[in-house]
């Protein structure tokens, strides 16, 4: 059965104080401080180099992705309601606090106004971009939403100044 779009985190969310869980739309999570991500991001750039950590962040982002949307496309119904299925995806992941997503399915492209990940990183802080996570994570959306398969570049970034980051999908 298809339920009705949940469009507010709140809805889905679940607290068990009891025993210290948490979950949203039944997936285990837990909160973390974008401090805390950027410096688990800079440690792994210092650790792996800056390629190695780009590889471990798009990969977990991948991975996450694919976690996440099926759990939209289980509850929401994605190909019965595609339009819908984005503008609910885009509310969730700014409820969420990722960002501000714009999901141009045509141009197979998405833009991303305060990510996370450039907000703990530092505006105007990187040379290159610095979105692995969502890079990975946008990889699985796009894939999903066209079914086939795709990888995504960063083209801006606003932890490298500009205004807002962006992702296209490029061939695998
Ligand atoms: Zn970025």
């Amino acid at each position: 059965m298809i339920m009705a779009l949940p469009r507010k985190v709140k809805e889905t969310a679940e607290w068990k104080r009891a025993s210290g869980e948490f979950s949203v739309i039944t997936v285990p999570a837990a909160i973390l401080s974008l401090k805390t991500f950027a410096k688990i991001q800079k440690d792994a750039e210092k650790i792996l180099g800056e390629e190695g950590a780009a590889v471990l962040l798009y990969e977990a982002g991948k991975d996450a992705g694919k976690t996440w949307i099926s759990r939209f496309h289980d509850e929401w119904g994605l190909r019965e309601a595609e339009n819908e299925f984005i503008r609910a995806a885009e509310e969730f992941y700014a409820e969420l606090g990722w960002g501000k997503f714009s999901i141009d399915i045509e141009h197979r492209t998405i833009s991303i106004k305060n990510s996370f990940i450039a907000r703990s990183y530092g505006k105007g802080e990187a040379k290159k971009p610095v979105c692995h996570f969502l890079c990975g994570y946008n990889a699985s959306l796009i894939t999903e939403l066209i079914n086939k398969v795709v990888d995504v570049e960063e083209r801006k970034c606003m932890a490298k100044g500009d205004r807002y980051c962006e992702f296209i999908a490029v061939n695998p």
